[in-house]
């Protein structure tokens, strides 16, 4: 298959209609968002969902995210919807937050893996808002990346991964958030986050009081155990070098890397003309939303360093830090080391 390239830069009207027609003839296309770059399809066809799964490599019981583009058409995706979901709605969208709800029947069930609860996000990022609006379909879309590797937050992650796997690319601005969207489930007995992302648990905390953090966000989960979101139990954002998350403060950091050999360190632009070996920055220590910005490059850039292992160090919990050390030990295989 030849991969179409769009230029929604310099001719961003060709790019928006072009994906809204191969969208509607059950074809793939990814696209740009606000959180990562993501492969959508038509979320009321099996078949296209179906070649979501295998461009990418996805394990078919990991669901996919529903992206509208105004809250009318919640009612098209979810049924029995509780007010909360219109109070987080309301505070939230358009965003990078999604929420998981009782599905409605209207969507293809390979979007759900089986599940019946569906998760749907209205983000704010104009491109695909635009694309659903002029396709007029809910767009299903997974980050448009191969399994396992780092989430794209570019065109050309996008092309790395997936060129001649599927119809088109829309080639359009980096993305300005950089990890994945929050998801909360409000299908319990209580909402929970099931993944962090740049709405932070003290902000859903305004709206939803009782918000109980999943377990797995920051724990390995044991074989066999029960998961509220399928996506947690698979191996994510890995890169082939060995990953070793490192917590501690910044003077012990630099101490702890220069006196290894064969590795690199990936650190805050604070600590990096004190450290010795290979480095990247990936940002201010001060600053998550930079750390969330740049974190899926700099993963994908750790396999180009030519060294055996790499220590990262930890960013803070707080705020949207959470959601950066929520993926960076997924990368590092919950391989921490405390300094
Ligand atoms: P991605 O599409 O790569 O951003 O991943 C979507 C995430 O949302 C995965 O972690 C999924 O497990 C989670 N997710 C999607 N739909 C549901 C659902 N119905 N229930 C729980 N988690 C979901
Ligand atoms: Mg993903």
């Amino acid at each position: 298959m030849i991969t179409q390239k769009l230029d929604a830069i310099n001719d961003y009207a060709n790019a928006v209609n072009v994906a809204s027609e191969i969208l509607k003839s059950g074809g793939i296309v990814a696209v740009p968002t606000e959180t990562v770059y993501g492969l959508a399809a038509s979320a009321y066809s099996d078949d296209a969902i179906k070649s979501v799964f295998t461009a990418k490599g996805r394990p078919q019981d990991n669901p996919l995210i529903v992206h509208i583009a105004s809250i009318d058409m919640l009612d098209n995706i979810a049924c029995d919807i509780p007010d909360m979901a219109y109070e987080c709605a309301k505070a939230f969208w358009p965003g990078p937050f999604t929420m998981v709800l009782p599905k409605g029947d209207k969507i293809a069930d390979s979007v759900s893996a089986g599940l019946d609860t569906v998760a749907v996000r209205f983000p704010s990022d104009k491109t695909i808002c635009d694309i659903i609006l002029k396709s007029g379909l809910p767009l299903a879309a997974p980050s448009a990346n191969t399994s396992g590797r780092p989430s794209p937050t570019t065109a050309s992650h996008v092309i790395e991964d997936l060129d001649g796997k599927i119809d088109a690319v829309v080639c359009g601005n980096d993305s300005s958030v950089g990890v994945e969207s929050t998801v909360v489930s409000l299908v319990g007995e209580k909402p929970r986050l099931l993944r962090p992302g740049a709405v932070t648990p003290e902000q859903l905390r305004k709206i939803l009081p009782d918000l109980i953090i999943d377990d797995a966000v920051l724990k390995q989960l044991k074989e066999g155990e029960k998961v509220a979101s399928p996506g947690m139990k698979y191996k994510h954002y890995a890169p082939k070098t060995n990953a070793i998350l490192v917590e501690g403060c910044s003077n012990s950091f630099v101490r702890y890397v220069n006196q290894k050999t064969d590795c690199a360190a990936i650190c805050f632009e604070e600590e990096y003309y004190s450290i010795s070996v290979k480095k990247i920055s990936y940002g201010s220590k001060r600053n998550e939303s930079t750390l969330a910005k740049n974190v899926f490059a700099v993963l994908r850039d750790i396999d180009t360093l030519g060294v055996k292992e790499v220590y990262i160090h930890a960013p803070s919990k707080d705020g949207v830090g959470l959601a950066v050390y929520n993926r960076l030990i997924r990368a590092c295989g919950f391989n921490v080391v405390t300094l």
